[in-house]
């Protein structure tokens, strides 16, 4: 199945909703080249890149490249604006760009639909970088209903996935994140992204890759590159080291086709939510919670959305607190209470046959009565609209719902991601939570956060909203997220992810050695710094 896209609608199409609440942000300054590029370089390699793909596909002017400049992240200076963006149609063309790259020394900057919201769009990590966006390279390739596995290029989003198996009648779920009209499976995955059915550690449910590489040769990987490949999709090992890992947060090659496994329909489906008042409620869920995940009695990514998340899905700050000064526990406390939302709301959901769920539910409920949670169902939250929303989310259905919090703060929509990691112990959850209303106190902004529950391990997901379009606050929320990582650093708590505007700082947390590492093998294979030089702080 193909999409078919017209140059303007690349983008235009993207967010549909979201268009009006903070896509605005569009860097300031003038981008510079690439460090080391003339005029004349770039003026070279995009007339060869116009005669690889049609003049209709590159965009290198300062209006045409302005919607490759849009972003959600601080970026004061200007200095993540790619300079501009290439659209290629198929493999051979990728390969094509990849070797002009090297030709001309122009950095690429991949992207599969570029929906990263939160962590930089496809705006880049180091300047002077053209954006390779893969959109219009979205055919799903195959669909096997017996294996229950597809193999897609990196333009189809997970909408099309969804209505491929619609159409086709496939009983298959897909497992999409929050944002999933929009995004991809293959973008969302090579971020190392998660969502919300059983199938959410998207890593994990990965299986074989089709990977250009810097010097435009093409590999694929696990049982791919075999005689007979038809395993590529079943098996994720292949033979000698596992390579897959190396394409995602990196900048060691260009994916232009992923395997992945897909969730059977289950006979049944049961939400939940738990509601606990109280902010320090937290440990206690996590410690309950803890035990349900490892053996696999809850099988999906639980979310824990705080009411301050919640409430900015659908409401502005000034509806519920109107004062500079940080929003309250208690004012949150109080707004939630009127919409049925505890402070602590525990999204998770039961899968398989009546006799599963029913034995399932009974230890499930006793966990968190020992608690004094109240656990709910569709039956007690028919109408309301924040369970309807997970529960859409946790049977991979699509909802753009959430991206209303960029508007938390005002139609500037301004929106960093922050997500240290812990392991799943309820002592991890008060000190993080106490860190972080402190730094972003200091810089006057609100603590509006989620705990994403792994199987082991906790993400803590905050929010850091500000108004882009006052440059003042712009660069006050650029330090908050600076002090956020370092703080968090010292403290051992380093983030899964991050934007483009602290990629470099994120990867101090992880050590000197692991970075030497990353950058003899970068050097290896990409002698030249053409592949999103900065991407994950290897340059
Ligand atoms: C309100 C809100 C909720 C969100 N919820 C979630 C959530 O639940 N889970 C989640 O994971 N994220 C979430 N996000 C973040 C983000 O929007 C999604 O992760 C989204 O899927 C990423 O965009 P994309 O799929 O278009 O990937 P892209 O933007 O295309 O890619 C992501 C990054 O991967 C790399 N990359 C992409 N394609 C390639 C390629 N072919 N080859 C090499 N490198 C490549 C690039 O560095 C790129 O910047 C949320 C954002 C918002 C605003």
């Amino acid at each position: 199945m193909t999409v078919t896209l017209d140059r303007r609608g690349l983008l235009g199409a993207g967010v549909a909703g979201a268009a009006s609440v903070g896509l605005s942000g569009v860097a300031g300054a003038k981008p510079v080249l690439a460090k080391g590029m003339r005029k004349a370089d770039f003026k070279g390699a995009i007339a060869a890149m116009r005669a690889v793909v049609g003049p209709e596909w590159v965009f290198a002017d300062e209006d045409a490249v302005r919607p490759w400049r849009k972003t959600y992240v601080p970026d004061p200076s200007g200095r993540h604006a790619p300079v501009g963006a290439v659209c290629p149609g198929t493999v051979e063309e990728v390969q094509a760009l990849v070797k002009i790259a090297n030709q001309f020394r122009q950095p690429l900057w991949p992207v599969s639909t570029g929906k990263n919201m939160g962590y930089g769009m496809t705006s880049t990590a180091a300047p002077g970088q053209v954006v390779l966006d893969l959109k219009r390279m979205n055919r799903i390739i195959s669909v096997d209903p017996e294996l229950c596995t597809a193999l897609v290029e990196p333009g189809v989003t997970y909408r099309q996935l969804k209505d491929y198996l619609v159409e086709h009648n496939l009983p298959l779920w897909i497992d999409v994140p929050t944002v999933g009209p929009v995004a991809s499976p293959v973008g969302n995955t090579l971020d190392r992204g998660v969502g919300y059915t059983p199938y959410g550690e998207h890593f994990m449910v990965q299986c074989g890759m089709e990977v250009v590489l810097p010097n435009g040769e093409i590999l694929r990987t696990g049982m791919g590159s075999t005689r007979n490949p038809s395993a590529w999709q079943a098996f994720k090992w292949g033979y000698g080291p596992y390579l897959d890992g190396l394409f995602t947060q990196s900048n060691f090659g260009v994916v232009t086709k992923m395997g992945m496994w897909l969730m059977p329909a289950p006979p049944v489906y049961k939400p939940f939510v738990v509601r606990h008042k109280r902010v320090e409620d937290v440990a206690k869920i996590v410690e309950a919670m803890r035990p349900l995940r490892i053996s696999n009695i809850i099988p999906n990514v639980v979310l824990m959305m705080s009411a301050g998340y919640q409430l900015a899905m659908f409401q502005r700050r000034g509806e519920i607190w109107d004062h500079p000064e940080p929003v309250t526990d208690e004012a949150l406390m109080a707004a939630g209470a009127k919409v049925g939302l505890g402070y602590w709301n525990t999204y998770f959901a039961l899968y398989g046959t009546p006799e599963m769920i029913a034995a399932n539910e009974a230890i499930v409920r006793a966990a968190f009565a020992a608690i004094d949670g109240e656990v709910l169902t569709e039956a007690e939250m028919q109408g309301n609209p924040y369970f309807h929303h997970h529960a859409t989310l946790m049977q991979g259905g699509l909802s753009l719902e959430e991206v209303g919090i960029v508007r938390w703060k005002g139609a500037g929509g301004g929106l960093a991601w922050f997500a240290p990691v812990a392991p799943a112990k309820g002592n991890e959850t008060t000190g993080q939570i106490a860190l972080a209303k402190q730094i972003l106190g200091r810089h006057g902004f609100d603590y509006t956060s989620a705990f994403a529950i792994g199987s082991r391990e906790l993400h803590h997901i905050i929010a850091l909203l500000y108004d882009k379009s006052d440059p003042e606050e712009e660069k006050r929320a650029d330090a908050c997220y600076r002090e956020l990582v370092a703080g968090f650093g010292e403290r051992g708590w380093a983030s899964y992810r991050t934007g483009v505007h602290a990629m470099d700082l994120v990867a101090q947390q992880y050590g000197a050695v692991n970075r030497a590492f990353n950058a003899t093998l970068k050097h290896a294979i990409d002698p030249n710094h053409i592949l999103a030089p900065g991407k994950s702080g290897i340059a």
